[in-house]
């Protein structure tokens, strides 16, 4: 009985991840009638990206010219209505510092009214005739085509998962279905090792793996855990964080609440019936070593969306090859592409969305012009790094690693205020600003801060 009800659940969770593959489309496509639809706007992906660039078309080019594709039915199945989530709230739904309730709203009430949304997933994008394919078999023609379509979380990777996720002690910030696991596993915290991983593939939210290493020490110093705990952080990288100045602090938070960080240990298999994960030492190829645990958080490899794999618009790993400064296609200039899925060489975050979109919102207007593209997209991104229930270290910084920060003050130190901003006041410009095309990042802000210095 057991087993099977594991099976199901195993059924399930890979029905959950591969709505948008290729061969499941496919299956959805047989019997289909085809019928032809054209727009002048084509977003790929209703996400943060592809939401908030539709909101932008809408108001240049009217809603009836604007169409997103983004999936429909068997999204997630557990709740009624299609969801959209502010997935950067997830760090905090982990540590049960808010619910996963308040993280999501229907994609109905988020899509910019009177835009076409086309509930099927894509399952094929033809460049050349301009023209993409769903998964019910439609064909679709576009003048100008924005491709959003996010990135693909690989679990499977790693043996042992994701079925291991129905054993407790184990959870996942990146995953609708594996967040709430989180806060079990720290909630049910009795005494050993608690593990945190950070993959050997691009991430979005690169300070996601090790904030809820931090926002778990300090849940079991609050319950008196903490002298029966061993914290270690395993990480892919040969850094704490790509950017030196919050580096520095982040290795002195390290110090000081006694925390392991082990560089350039990957995660390989989890053996959760026995609470053992295993992890390959990069530096020494072939050599792996074996950790117990009693929780464990998985970071999950990530990688471009399967329909890009092979793909004209995609480099040679998968990502939509874009130019770095005006996010137009490097060889297909009526295609665009905006946030994970993208080979910008910068941290994916929503908050390198929102600069991204303003952006890519000038470039498209000057295309629409035949004029060059002018305005330059600097790699701004943020990391709100949190490190405590009340403490972030706020990181902005650019293409070159660069702190680029809005406040006057010094970012790299922990604030109270900067854990208000990514509790209360980032959710609400997510959903009223950056989703309705309102919110283009910081910059402007940060001229005014520095008067005008920066
Ligand atoms: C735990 C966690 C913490 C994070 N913390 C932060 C943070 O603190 N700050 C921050 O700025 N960012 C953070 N992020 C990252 C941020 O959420 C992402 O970078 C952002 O959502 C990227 O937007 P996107 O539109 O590119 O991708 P998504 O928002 O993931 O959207 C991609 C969309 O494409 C759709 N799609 C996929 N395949 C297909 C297909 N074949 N056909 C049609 N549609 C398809 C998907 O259904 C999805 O809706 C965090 C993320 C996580 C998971």
């Amino acid at each position: 009985m057991a087993l099977s009800v594991i099976r199901w659940q195993h059924l399930l969770w890979t029905r959950l991840h591969r709505v948008c593959e290729p061969s499941v489309c496919r299956l959805h496509a047989t019997g289909c009638q085809q019928s032809k639809e054209h727009y002048k706007v084509l977003v790929l992906g209703g996400g943060s990206a592809g939401i908030t660039m539709s909101a932008r078309m809408k108001r240049k080019i009217g809603a009836e010219n604007v169409a997103v594709v983004e999936p429909s039915e068997a999204r997630n199945p557990l709740h009624r209505l299609i969801m959209h989530y502010y997935q950067p709230l997830w760090t905090l739904v982990g540590a049960g510092a808010k619910s996963l309730k308040t993280s999501g709203r229907s994609t109905a009430s988020v899509m910019p009214s009177g835009v076409k949304w086309i509930k099927s997933c894509v399952q094929e994008i033809n460049p050349d005739n301009s023209t993409v394919r769903t998964g019910d078999g439609k064909e679709i023609s576009y003048q100008y085509l924005i491709v959003a379509l996010g990135l693909k979380l690989q679990y499977e990777k790693i043996k042992g998962l994701p079925e291991g996720f129905e054993h407790p002690g184990i959870g996942s910030n990146y995953s609708l279905q594996t967040v709430n696991k989180t806060w079990a596993a720290l909630q049910n915290f009795k005494e050993g090792n608690a593990l945190f991983t950070f993959p050997n593939t691009p991430v979005k939210c690169a300070g996601a793996p090790q904030k809820i290493m931090y926002l778990s020490e300090a849940y079991l110093r609050k319950t008196g855990k903490r002298p029966k705990a061993n914290i270690i952080y395993n990480t892919s990288l040969p850094v704490l964080f790509g950017v030196k100045k919050y580096a520095d602090a982040l290795w002195e938070i390290v110090k000081k609440r006694d925390l392991q960080v082990n560089l350039r240990h990957n995660l390989i298999e989890v053996r959760a019936d026995k609470r053992e994960a295993v992890f390959e030492k990069l530096d020494n190829p072939g050599e792996t070593v074996t950790y117990e645990y009693e929780m464990l958080h998985v970071t999950p490899p990530m990688g471009p969306p399967d329909v890009l794999k092979g793909n004209p618009l995609a480099d040679q790993g998968g990502w939509l090859d874009v130019d770095k400064d005006v996010l137009q296609h490097k060889r297909y200039p009526n295609v665009f592409g905006i946030g994970d899925c993208t080979n910008l060489p910068t941290s994916k975050t929503a908050a390198a969305v929102a600069a991204q979109s303003a952006v890519l919102d000038r470039t498209i207007s000057k295309v629409m012009k035949n004029e060059q593209p002018d305005k330059k997209y600097d790699g701004y991104t943020s990391c709100p790094l949190v490190t405590s229930y009340n403490t972030v270290i706020l990181a902005e910084f650019d293409y070159k690693q660069q702190p680029l920060e809005t406040f006057p003050i010094d970012q790299g130190k922990e604030r109270i205020i900067m854990y208000h901003m990514k509790a209360t006041l980032m959710p609400h410009l997510y959903w009223h600003g950056l989703l309705r095309g309102l919110w283009g990042g910081p910059g402007p802000y940060r001229k005014i801060m520095h008067l005008g210095m920066k």
